[in-house]
């Protein structure tokens, strides 16, 4: 019969925290109703889910650390090269389907289109950067100046305005007489082109992509100094297995920390009547979203490994959840390598390569998101996409989520990359604010669910090259 005892036994964790997404939605929804909680209430109530992303961020640090150094330590650089290599093909082509899904989604479904639009407020900051700083910062970001403060900065560009050339100001004080409303017909503000100097910025959160990009040339050296470099990679190997068991550790206390995370977040939301009127743009997102994780991913998995896609998600289930929790491709990623490697038993060498990177370049919910909500922006604005705007949507929106950092509403943040390569308004991202903080739950999870498919079937495309290795290398890093 059917062993439900084992089933419990070795999904406890899963259904605890699943009963605890359910307990937490009820227990926000009760506190919402009966009880005024004031702001400071609100943040101590929050405190338990505070804890647990402090705790899984807290070891993001030695998890990439140590995995990328010895991921690429471990392989030969010329194996490392061809897995690198599928793995880039893999979340380029996949990231390209999902933007081509959503742009034919909301092509269709025009949710943008004949909506009332005064609802919603136009007024907000204006986004201050362009598409040149965002690109401009995602390479400073690749190249860290300084290591220790990659692992707690990342570089932002500000922009600051300058004072208008002084002569233009002398020109428009020499005519006293004249009014403000002649002054401005002779000289139209647009004359004057305002003048920016780049003032950088750091803001908080790690840089993972320096510290990967570091780590993939540290790890090469090391892989290439024989004896000396054992020393090395067994150290880093030793400190991954010790924060995966830090990891397993937190683990345990994700049920309770989830509670009160969806329980505080449910009474702080304020407007629920937007989801009324963002219906429609938000079913398209999520339609794009279903699709993609349930049909073309499973389909591109099942085409190249043969086995069975659905099983590989119950596999991650862990780490989906987690993902539609905290909303961070990176702070999940912990519960990622636990899903993979122990659920799905991929090879640690490639899951040590693989995820980590995948966390922070591959983003397909991101990239379907972007170009859904940049096309529904356009239709609020009546402004007719062509053929070639289209493709530019679907260029940068892929360069966007691919330069879209694993935190907390970082596809909005660069949806300005989108909406200024087709001309439109980038304050208009103001529009779908509101609503984000929920799709970017559900984004973050197709996020998460691309990366592990991908080490998958780059698993499954490098069994060759890992067998051989397994004969000639006597470094193992599959058993501890
Ligand atoms: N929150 C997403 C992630 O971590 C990024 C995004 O905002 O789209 O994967």
């Amino acid at each position: 019969g059917l062993d439900l005892r084992g089933l419990l036994k070795r999904n406890w964790l899963l259904i605890a925290t699943i009963v605890s997404v359910l307990l937490g939605i009820g227990l926000g929804v009760l506190v919402r109703e009966y009880a005024s909680l004031s702001q400071l209430d609100k943040q101590y109530f929050g405190f338990p889910g505070e804890m647990l992303m402090r705790m899984l961020k807290l070891v993001i640090l030695p998890l990439i650390v140590s995995s990328m150094i010895t991921g690429v330590a471990a392989l030969d650089s010329e194996v490392s090269g061809k897995i690198g290599l599928r793995a880039v093909v893999y979340y380029i082509s996949t990231t390209i389907i999902a933007v081509i899904l959503g742009i034919v989604l909301v092509i269709t479904i025009k949710p943008g289109v004949s909506q009332e639009t005064d609802h919603i407020d136009r007024t907000g900051i204006t986004p201050n950067v362009t598409t040149v700083d965002t690109l401009l910062d995602l390479v400073r970001n690749m190249f860290p100046e300084n290591l220790v403060q990659a692992c707690f900065q990342q570089y932002k560009t500000k922009r600051k305005e300058l004072e208008p050339p002084s002569e233009v100001k002398v020109n428009t004080t020499t005519f006293p007489p004249l009014s403000t409303t002649v002054m401005a017909t002779i000289f139209p503000p647009e004359n004057i082109t305002k003048d920016y100097k780049i003032v950088g910025s750091y803001s908080d959160g790690i840089n993972v992509l320096g510290l990967i990009v570091f780590c993939v040339a540290f790890g090469l050296v090391i892989g290439k100094m024989g004896e000396r470099g054992r020393i090395l990679l067994e150290f880093f190997d030793a400190l991954n297995e010790a924060t995966m068991r830090l990891v397993q550790i937190i683990m345990c206390y994700m049920p309770v920390g989830i509670l009160f995370l969806i329980a505080a977040k449910i009474i702080e939301v304020d407007d629920w009547e937007i989801f009324r009127k963002m219906g429609m743009y938000m079913v398209t997102v999520m339609t794009g979203l279903a699709i993609h994780s349930t049909i073309c991913l499973p389909l591109i998995y099942f085409a190249i490994v043969r086995k069975n896609p659905y099983s590989f998600i119950l596999g991650m289930a862990q780490a989906l959840v987690t993902a539609l929790m905290i909303s961070s491709s990176s702070a999940t990623l912990p519960v990622t390598f636990r899903c993979a490697e122990e659920n799905l038993r991929i090879d640690k060498r490639i899951t040590r390569f693989v995820l980590p990177v995948g966390a922070t370049i591959n983003m397909d919910g991101t990239a379907l998101y972007e170009a859904v909500a940049a096309i529904f922006i356009a239709q609020l604005n009546n402004f007719d996409l062509d053929i070639g705007q289209i493709v530019t949507v679907s260029i940068t929106a892929t360069v966007a989520s691919i330069g879209a950092a694993g935190v907390p509403n970082a596809g909005l943040v660069t949806m300005v990359i989108v909406l200024t390569a087709v001309g439109l308004p980038a304050n208009d991202v103001t529009l779908i604010v509101a609503v984000d903080w929920l799709l970017d739950r559900f984004r973050t999870m197709i996020n998460v669910l691309g990366d592990a498919y991908g080490a998958g079937i780059v698993q499954k495309l490098s069994v060759r090259e890992l067998e051989r290795m397994d004969v000639t290398s006597d470094v193992d890093l599959t058993n501890p």
